[in-house]
């Protein structure tokens, strides 16, 4: 329903306003910490992984892909500080469940033939494998810095479980 978002949203966050005690904290992360993973709705990376203001980057995209991350990974690393790179996938994975091909398709048709081709949307038909393919990604990248910490995990949202799959470092 139209607008039940914004009141929630507002409404929210008058709450969380209302006790806040954070504004003094700097601007770089203080874990020194960036994580990447999926847009997904179930997973809450501050909840789920004991974060607060203030510690960590969290670079959200379609299936948490670093390819698609590496702008703001950059900019983290280079402005911000961070030396330790996390990234998570997740069971259940919209971006396991159809190719590029397919997504072309519908697309051209939805879009009466607008080029959509170009578009890489970083879909992955192996979900482990799509974990160690981000790692070496940033691990194998002349713009991350080989004193940076990379591991690669998965989140499981069955269970709100995390557990490792790679470790470059
Ligand atoms: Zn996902």
């Amino acid at each position: 329903m139209s607008g039940e978002n914004i009141k929630d949203i507002t409404a929210a966050n008058a709450h969380y306003s209302a006790s806040y005690a954070e504004g003094g904290l700097p601007l770089p992360p203080k874990r020194k910490l960036a994580i990447v993973t999926c847009m997904d709705a179930r997973l809450l990376p501050a909840k789920a992984l004991g974060l607060y203001e203030g510690d960590a980057h969290v670079i959200r995209n379609a299936g948490g892909r670093a390819k698609d991350a590496l702008r703001s990974i950059i900019i983290s690393q280079q402005l911000l500080g961070t030396e330790e790179v996390i990234i998570i996938h997740h069971t259940d994975c919209g971006m396991l469940t159809f190719t590029n091909p397919q997504l072309h398709d519908i697309l051209q048709q939805r879009f009466h033939g607008h080029d959509v081709k170009d578009i890489d949307f970083l879909t992955f038909q192996d979900l482990e494998q799509s974990v160690r393919d981000d790692v070496e990604f940033l691990r194998g990248s002349e713009v991350i810095s080989p004193h940076i910490r990379i591991s690669g995990w998965v989140y499981e949202v069955e269970t709100g479980t995390i557990r490792r799959v790679s470790t470059a470092n």
